[in-house]
């Protein structure tokens, strides 16, 4: 039996619409979520450009509606994180441990080849009559989504907030990510973040974290820089207007 979900359809022209997609039931690895809160991110900005219809949205929480027969790790009712790194658990690196390189699905190549990466069944969703792709097969700025178990992360946490969690992993990991797995940052040390939006701020909330001893934020809006604040910045600089001295020195 298939269920009706009310989407942000991209129609592939760079235009959207709020449409009807039906979702068929879930495959034996795939999870019915219902959304409870979705976040909005520049991809799905770009997405609008990717030349052809689907569900958008790829930062997401919500609670699991129906599951797959093979799904074992979750069950109806639990609340959960989406996750748009959806690793293949099959390819060399997936079995190597490194799902977050995985051969088939790497998300890095999203859009940029005219493509949603994976393995969805694409007749899983439709919309007017034809199947219909889910932005990273995902597709979670709609009531309902249809997703592969592994792009499931269980929450245990009695009163989740759903708005917070549904940008934990994008926004959020990008950020604390670069600190913790790329820079491995330093207790002790000093970073500067350039741009305090969603990703710069979960920079400075990660340095904060790892132990910086100096945080210096830099933005041109004021209001990002109290954030900035709030999020764990030592240091402030407001960089709205030109540095006239530095340009003529370096000229
Ligand atoms: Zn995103
Ligand atoms: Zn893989």
């Amino acid at each position: 039996m298939s269920i009706t979900s009310k989407s942000a359809v991209a129609k592939g022209d760079r235009t959207f619409i709020i449409a009807q997609v039906n979702l068929s039931d879930p495959q034996e690895d795939e999870v019915l979520i219902k959304i409870k809160a979705a976040g909005l991110c520049h991809t799905d900005y770009d997405s609008l450009n990717w030349g052809k219809p689907l569900v958008m949205g790829h930062e997401g929480a919500g609670i699991v509606e129906k599951i797959g027969s093979a799904v074992q790790a979750l069950k109806v009712g639990d609340q959960v994180i989406l996750n748009w790194a959806t690793p293949c658990m099959h390819c060399f690196q997936c079995q190597e441990g490194n799902q977050h390189i995985c051969e088939n699905n790497s998300p890095v190549v999203a859009g940029a080849n005219g493509h949603t990466p994976g393995h969805a069944k694409l007749e899983s969703s439709q919309w007017n009559g034809k199947s219909i792709e889910r932005s990273f097969n995902l597709g979670t700025l709609s009531e309902y989504a249809l997703v592969k178990e592994a792009a499931v992360v269980k929450v245990d946490e009695p009163e989740l907030n759903f708005s917070a969690a549904s940008i934990v992993s994008c926004g959020v990991m990008t950020g604390f990510g670069s600190v913790v797995n790329a820079a491995k940052l330093e207790a002790g040390s000093s970073a500067v973040v350039l741009g305090c939006g969603g990703v710069g701020l979960n920079v400075i909330n990660a340095c904060k974290i790892s132990g910086a001893a100096k945080i210096i934020a830099v933005d041109i809006s004021p209001t990002k820089l109290e954030l900035a604040r709030k999020f764990g910045a030592t240091d402030t600089i407001l960089a709205d207007k030109e540095d006239i001295g530095l340009l003529s020195a370096a000229n």
